[in-house]
């Protein structure tokens, strides 16, 4: 019985749930699909007046008749706000995203549509064939030799000519290009070859080819570049068809052929991700390159007769004898404070389904490196918050610091942690996953975001899965980032995760480009690969701002050899390496840093007066005691002596252990550090030195808080700072 009343209450609750839905949803799309409709209208009224016109070359007849399109358009229109109501609003941004770019496409097809049949063959016999002549006079007051035709006519005297139209050429038209085109050859001893070509796919205008470089006048080439700016265009929330329409008309209207340059080559073969091409008579190492398909590479390897390229996408549908066009710009990532709390990948397209990227600058992937005379000295500490690393190999701002250990020793964890603790000190992390887990690039994000550090973090990622090409260029946009940032005056960290992986991926691409191979197979300008890429990193002197890039590469090492090929070679670019022992790991000392073998050739320079005097000694005592403790595992008979030195080295080992995700400040790792060697903390057991390090920090910062002030700010630890830091440590000790 009960049970019936239940359900009964249920069909109610949900029947009234429905109604009082209903209306809310009505009323939040209502507005806005009448706001829709009314702005169709009037973009239909525009359309009319709008649709393409071909200023200088058709005359009035050719304008369309544009109604029956402008319908289909509202129609699609009329339905996308159908699916929208369906879909609720919670989808809306993606739907509303996909709207605008299906209506996109909708509105390109009809005007390529419309421009196709403006230029039939029974108007061509009319006035189009003006167009041709009005074409061909801008085209040859254009055309010149480039550095790389003169180059070919070195050993060849013959030079190809190629003029293609949509519709046969009047006889005059052709006469007139051979003549100009022979006169300029003659001019430099060569000769010409004309070859004339019909080709429907212009659809209109005509297009002339010198070797390899292109003057197109036609309809087609026109289109591509409409299409293409078209899509680069961003889709905000607040686009609305109506908007798009009236956006589109008044481009088309401003649609007329321009004479577009560019150069062409032709595909020879692919494989791997590496594609050999000829022709291309003037391209440039590190050019940007665009397949048939709408791919894009770039190039790393000019010879005499052929041209290698790595392939940034998929590279199946590149076919052999395809053609292939020089984009005219050296590769390159958008850069600026819109990058900040992004993941992206190395071409800097966003991969975390936050949307558009709206930067507004490019930055040259590979760019030069400071100048000596620009750079100023490493004098400003960038705290890691670790402490072992903070009071053992302190690393200053536009330092290059190694972190080099087998594989999982927390190399990783030793950048995250000094990402997390640059918050509120203004300076902007880079963090750049080569060749790593997905799952991992998830998980550093994630814990980036807990810590409140990824507001000023941008992470570039190119996982395990990505080709090597893509691995390759990642950490050199990374950089490019980041110099955006340097060379604004401000200070950055830049982690590589990892040159290993990096090295493994130029070598693969290096090998693909039949490059010879040197050492380990790999190729013998790896170690410039790397020092050009860490050279970037700098103290700017003040005349430029004073920005600074401080690099933290990773490099992972097999047993623990760090006479390998790769870890000996950044070990020689870098100022300093951070040795991490996997058997001090797996002791339970983390960070398991092997003190003697981990220098900072410049940070000391940068650290703080009292740090730099408290931890003057202690790596003298940390070896001592490592040497003893490993010679006391042949008996256990020492003096006392011998019994303190180990006693104290014990406690000295045990508060340099820290947690993950657990930075220190710095003025709070030099007062434990003080505390601990100075003997304060001598009575204790090694398990309690975690309470000891967590009470001596609460002591510090709430009951002497000023005396942990002058600390901090403290050029050098004088003798009065001194007494009052020992008075107050001997209150602790007593009371602990
Ligand atoms: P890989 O070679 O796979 O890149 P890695 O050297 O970068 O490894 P991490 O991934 O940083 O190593 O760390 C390995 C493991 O050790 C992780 O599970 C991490 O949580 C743990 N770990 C690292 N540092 C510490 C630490 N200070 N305290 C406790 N655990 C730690
Ligand atoms: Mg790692």
């Amino acid at each position: 019985m009960e049970f019936k009343y239940v359900i009964i209450n249920f069909i109610l609750l949900a029947l009234l749930l429905f109604l009082v839905g209903r209306k809310t949803v009505k009323r939040i799309f209502g507005a806005r699909y009448e706001r829709i409709n009314r702005e169709l209208d009037e973009a239909e009224e525009l359309e009319k007046l709008s649709m393409p016109v071909f200023e200088p070359y058709v005359p009035e007849a050719f304008e369309p008749d544009v109604t029956e399109e402008a319908m289909r358009a509202k129609n699609t229109v009329e339905e996308k706000i159908a699916q929208i109501k369906d879909y609720g609003i919670r989808e809306h941004s993606e739907i509303h995203r996909e709207m605008i770019e299906d209506a996109r496409k909708e509105l390109f097809s009809v005007m390529k549509e419309h421009v196709i049949n403006l230029f039939s063959y029974e108007k061509y016999k009319g006035e189009i064939k003006a167009l041709d002549g009005a074409v061909i006079d801008a085209i040859l007051e254009k055309i010149k030799l480039t550095p790389g035709d003169m180059a070919y006519l070195k050993y060849h005297d013959v030079l190809y000519v190629t003029l293609t139209s949509a519709f046969p050429l009047e006889k005059e038209i052709v006469d007139r290009v051979d003549a100009v085109t022979t006169k300029m050859l003659e001019e430099v001893g060569g000769k010409t070859s004309l070859w004339v070509l019909e080709d429907p796919s212009l659809i209109g205008g005509l297009r002339l080819r010198i070797g390899d470089t292109v003057y197109d006048g036609s309809v087609a080439e026109e289109l591509y570049h409409f299409e293409k700016n078209l899509n680069r265009e961003p889709i905000m929330e607040t686009d609305t068809e109506g908007q798009l329409i009236q956006e589109f008309s008044e481009r088309a209207e401003a649609f007329k052929p321009h004479i577009h340059i560019y150069q062409l080559g032709r595909v020879m073969s692919v494989s791997d991700g590496i594609c050999w091409m000829d022709g291309l008579a003037d391209i440039m190492y590190g050019e940007v390159v665009e397949f048939e398909c709408g791919e894009r590479g770039m190039v790393l390897d000019i010879q005499q007769n052929r041209i290698g390229c790595v392939i940034f996408g998929e590279y199946e549908h590149i076919e052999s004898g395809s053609k292939v066009r020089r984009v005219g710009r050296i590769a390159s990532v958008p850069v600026g404070e819109a990058l900040l709390g992004r993941v992206v990948d190395a071409l800097g397209e966003p991969i975390d389904a936050m949307g558009y990227l709206p930067a507004k600058e490019r930055r040259p992937i590979e760019y030069k490196a400071p100048a000596i005379l620009d750079r100023a000295p490493v004098n400003e500490p960038l705290h890691t918050g670790i402490k072992a690393i903070d009071a053992l190999v302190p690393i200053g701002k536009g330092q290059r610091e190694l972190i080099i250990g087998d594989r999982q020793t927390g190399k990783t964890a030793i950048a995250v942690d000094t990402i997390i603790n640059q918050k509120n000190k203004g300076t902007i992390c880079i963090y750049v996953a080569i060749g790593q887990k997905d799952t991992l690039i998830a998980e550093i994000k994630e814990k980036l975001k807990v810590h409140g550090a990824l507001d000023y973090t941008v992470i570039v990622a190119e996982p395990a899965s990505a080709s090597a090409a893509l691995q390759y260029i990642a950490p050199f946009c990374a950089t490019a980032m980041a110099e955006y940032f340097m060379y604004e005056g401000k200070d950055v960290l830049i982690v590589y995760d990892d040159l290993s992986k990096h090295a493994v991926a130029y070598r693969e691409l290096s090998l693909l480009l039949h490059r010879p191979s040197g050492r380990e197979a790999y190729p013998g300008d790896i170690f410039y690969l790397h020092s050009r890429l860490l050279e970037r990193a700098a103290h700017l002197s003040d005349e430029l701002g004073g920005g600074s890039i401080t690099a933290l590469p990773i490099i992972e090492t097999l047993a623990g050899d760090i006479s390998a090929y790769i870890p000996t070679n950044v070990i020689s670019i870098t100022d300093g390496q951070i040795f991490l022992d996997a058997e001090l790991f797996n002791e339970g000392q983390r960070p398991g840093i092997n003190v003697g073998l981990s220098v900072s050739r410049v940070g000391g320079a940068a650290q703080n007066g009292v740090m730099k005097k408290v931890s003057s000694s202690l790596r003298t005592r940390l070896a001592q005691y490592r040497e003893l403790a490993e010679f006391m595992q042949f008996g256990s008979d020492v003096d006392e002596q011998t019994r303190r030195t180990l006693n104290s080295g014990r406690l000295l080992n045990e508060a340099l252990k820290q947690g993950r995700y657990r930075p220190i400040d710095d003025y709070l790792q030099a007062l434990l550090i003080f505390a601990v060697s100075e003997g304060y903390a001598d009575g204790i057991s090694p398990d309690e030195m975690e309470r000891f390090e967590a009470e001596l920090y609460a002591y510090f910062t709430a009951e002497k808080a000023e005396l942990g002030q002058r600390v901090k700010n403290a050029r050098k630890l004088d003798d009065e700072l001194r007494g009052d830091i020992t008075l107050a440590l001997k209150e602790f000790a007593t009371r602990f």
